[in-house]
């Protein structure tokens, strides 16, 4: 690729890059979206969130196609299932990724505001704030991009998930944003992919333990998320501006 070619595109307005990346890819394989934002869009500057939950080896093993060392962030938040630790190992191990960088809450802030760890009970916002999404900011540092493995099927506001796009400052991949659950249950049997303990007893989406169960509506996979509670999304994909005041 030409080096002008390149310089335009980095310096292409964040609207017009998007409508670009949008048009061109919309419709594009996982594979060919990954590559196209691993080693044309975001050389060096691109990474992936994972939870390490239901359907996170998809992904996993797409970008592990590419490249192994690719920085995989996993926040830590001190409230996963043991199982959810137990299968963060094993994926590591089977797909060989050499860059899981665990990102845990800040220990200070945490005494104060969550001495106990029982914040979740009371606030699963602010709980939500300080295990999740500011650990997430210091760990994005020096990333112009992060890859999401968020799907249309999981509903909600996720219905309307384009390929790419933008907030906070920064850009968001979704490769997997047009896949069903069958597209899922394909490729974790055509990779020979484990699946996280939990899915056979019910959970078909996995976050810490005391905000997940298995799923109410067998039909809504995130419905075992902040089951009972206004919640739906952890705060990671809302804009900071939409973000509840937890300081
Ligand atoms: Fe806290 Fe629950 Fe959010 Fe985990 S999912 S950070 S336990 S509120």
């Amino acid at each position: 690729m030409p080096y002008a070619d390149q310089q335009t595109r980095l310096q292409q307005p964040v609207e017009e890059r998007l409508a670009r990346l949008n048009g061109e890819l919309r419709h594009a394989s996982a594979t060919t979206i990954l590559r196209a934002s691993l080693l044309r869009e975001w050389p060096q500057k691109l990474t992936y969130v994972s939870s390490f939950g239901a359907e996170s080896a998809v992904m996993l093993a797409l970008i592990a196609d590419v490249d192994p060392d690719f920085p995989v962030i996993f926040l830590e938040t001190g409230l996963h299932f043991p199982q959810t630790l137990d299968y963060k190992d094993k994926l590591i191990d089977q797909l060989g990724l050499t860059n899981v960088r665990e990102t845990p809450p800040n220990e200070t802030e945490r005494k104060v505001l969550d001495p106990k760890d029982r914040l979740w009970q009371s606030d699963p916002d602010a709980c939500c704030a300080l295990r999740k999404v500011r650990p997430l900011e210091p760990a994005l540092e020096g990333f112009d991009a992060w890859i999401t493995g968020r799907k249309r099927f999981h509903g909600g506001a996720r219905m309307s998930l384009p390929v790419f796009e933008h907030s906070a400052g920064r850009f968001k991949v979704n490769p997997l944003a047009s896949w069903t659950q069958e597209d899922v249950d394909r490729f974790f049997v055509q990779r020979n992919l484990p699946r996280h303990p939990l899915v056979d007893q019910g959970y078909p989406s996995i976050g810490c333990w005391p905000c997940t169960r298995p799923a109410e509506d067998p039909s809504d996979i995130r419905s075992g998320r902040w089951a009972g509670m206004a919640k739906t999304e952890c705060g990671l994909h809302v804009d900071k501006a939409e973000r509840p005041r937890v300081f």
